[in-house]
């Protein structure tokens, strides 16, 4: 028992320290449990506290969602502002390369052209010296111009003066001769006139022998200077024999029939540059009908053929645009008439014939010559000059098939005034140039059997002899007065002589190309027609003064 009592005071022991320890556990739970309380107050407070913090952060959450969409969308819109930036920038720096290129070919440039702007600089001082050098010639030049032009127009007056003397000692009046050569139309047709026939001769041959028993025996013998023709004429003598006569003339000048147009107007060309120099100037063609007095004048429609009028107007126009440079100016007129009958006829008219009664004016101051009422038209080309001769020789064709051969019975006088003024030196001149081809100078062997075209043609005849030995007369009495002095001279004896007074009184240069037929039939009218000449020939002009007003 005892052990039971200390078993019992020990389990009542053990039973206390189990209160005590129920107590204090109880206690404790107590502490636990206000402890458990707190906790879940803490636990409930933070729980909300969790809860506000969580539905902030949820708000938080969709304002960064928010903004994080926006930022997205900046970002969206930024990166496409970027790439177009980009796009921008590459093409800004590919336009920045192709201009750093530019700049680099403009630098080359430049400093290529600044290179050529040195040298053009250089250049241009170069350029200036010889400016100035020039200047300074040019000066010398005007000062040797002024000089030379003065004395050109010294010169100038120097060679009228030279070319009048020359002319002059050459003679105020000139003969040529002319003989023309055998024409086709000269040989007889077959079964009329003589004939050669010989089997061994070909027709050529036989041509060149008829040419040749045709011909009369004119010779050449100055083969140097050809001024001397020759002729053998053979006449019947009253005791039936035959008679051989050679006869000797000598001219300025005698062309053969082989001579083109172009010899002849080299001898005559100087006529030309006086006319310019303002004397007057007559050429005359005279011969027999036939003989080739307008193929001498007027000459064919080639260059190689045409005749003196044509080759002297354009020598006239040639020369006075020469001295243009000399300070002449000149006007041309020309006027064209015919002689028939001693009455004027205008051949520049404009109607067939001519109906106006034509007057020859002179007057003394001026020593010039007018015809009233004639055409007078101012020439401005040497062309101009051929159209107006040739309108007037379809003129004188009309006439002369009305009117029997009319051009060979009438004188056809061309005229062309030349009005010349210096304004350089105040010289002014007027000179003449008259082309003259003559009626036909034969004597007619017309029976007249009392008919009036024969009276017609004794008339003309008769007119023609006249006015041809009143020239003849006149040129020898010029020829006379200048060696005895004062002498009266007939210009009235004709219309033609009075018509040209004043281009072949003392101032004035006179020529007259004879005209000869080669053939024997023609050697008589050959013979008179050398005579004639040969009055002409012997005479000299006095000395040559110029015309000036
Ligand atoms: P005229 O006027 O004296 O009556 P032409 O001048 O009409 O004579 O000449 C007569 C013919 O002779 C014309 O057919 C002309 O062509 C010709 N004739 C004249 N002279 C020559 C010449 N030198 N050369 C060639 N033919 C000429
Ligand atoms: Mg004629």
């Amino acid at each position: 028992m005892e052990e039971e009592r200390a078993k019992r005071i020990e389990l009542q022991e053990e039973q206390r320290a189990l209160s005590l320890q129920l107590v204090a556990s109880q206690e404790q739970e107590l502490n636990r449990r206000a402890e458990l309380n707190i906790v879940s107050d803490e636990m409930e407070n933070l729980r909300k506290k969790h809860a506000r913090e969580m539905a902030d952060l949820e708000f938080d959450l969709q304002k960064k969602d928010r903004l994080l969409r926006e930022a997205s969308e900046d970002l969206r819109a930024c990166r496409s502002d970027l790439e177009r930036e980009r796009e921008t920038v590459s093409s800004l720096k590919s336009a920045l390369n192709a201009q750093s290129n530019e700049r680099l070919t403009l630098t080359a440039e430049y400093r290529s052209f600044q290179t050529q702007f040195s040298a053009l600089q250089n250049q241009y001082d170069e350029l200036l010296r010889t400016h100035a050098d020039l200047k300074l010639d040019l000066e010398v030049e005007r000062r040797e111009k002024a000089q030379m032009k003065e004395e050109a127009m010294e010169n100038e007056a120097t060679r009228r003066k030279l070319h009048n003397m020359v002319q002059e000692l050459k003679g105020n009046i000139r003969v040529f001769c002319r003989v023309r050569p055998v024409l086709p139309s000269d040989i007889p047709q077959p079964n009329c006139g003589p004939r050669i026939n010989s089997p061994e001769l070909s027709s050529n041959e036989e041509l060149a022998l008829i040419r040749e028993e045709l011909k009369a025996d004119i010779n050449f013998p100055d083969r140097r200077d050809h001024r001397e023709i020759t002729i053998w004429s053979s006449s019947e003598s009253a005791t039936g024999q035959e008679r051989k006569e050679n006869y000797q003339f000598t001219f300025d000048k005698v062309f053969e029939p082989e001579c083109t147009q172009a010899e002849v107007f080299e001898e005559i060309s100087m006529l030309a540059q006086s006319c310019v120099d303002g004397y007057n100037v007559c050429i005359f063609a005279y011969g027999q009908t036939g003989s080739g007095k307008s193929f001498t004048m007027e000459g064919g429609a080639t260059d190689a053929t045409k005749g003196m009028i044509p080759r002297a107007v354009d020598q006239v126009f040639r020369v006075a645009e020469d001295l243009r440079s000399k300070g002449w100016e000149y006007q041309m007129e020309g006027q064209f008439l015919e002689i028939y009958n001693e009455t004027i006829n205008d051949l520049l008219g404009k109607h067939e014939f001519d109906k106006k009664k034509h007057e020859i004016k002179h007057d003394p101051k001026t020593s010039s010559t007018r015809v009233t009422d004639l055409t007078v038209i101012p020439l401005s080309s040497p062309t101009q000059v051929r159209v107006l001769l040739s309108s007037a020789q379809s003129r004188r064709s009309v006439a002369a098939t009305l009117m029997n051969e009319r051009s060979s019975r009438s004188h056809s006088v061309f005229t062309l005034r030349i009005t010349g003024s210096n304004a350089g030196t105040g010289e002014s001149c007027e000179g003449c140039l008259n082309l003259v081809d003559l009626a036909g100078s034969e004597r007619i062997n017309v029976s007249f059997g009392g008919g009036s075209n024969d009276k017609d043609r004794l008339k003309e005849t008769q007119s023609i002899n006249r006015s041809l030995s009143a020239l003849g007369d006149v040129i020898a009495a010029l020829g006379e007065k200048s060696e005895r002095g004062d002498k009266h001279i007939p210009y009235r004896n004709s219309k033609l002589t009075y018509l040209l007074q004043n281009s072949l009184s003392g101032n004035s240069k006179t020529l007259m190309v004879l005209n000869l037929s080669p053939l024997a039939s023609h050697l008589n009218e050959s013979l008179t027609s050398l005579r004639f000449a040969t009055k002409v020939n012997n005479t000299t002009l006095g000395t040559a003064k110029k015309q000036s007003r």
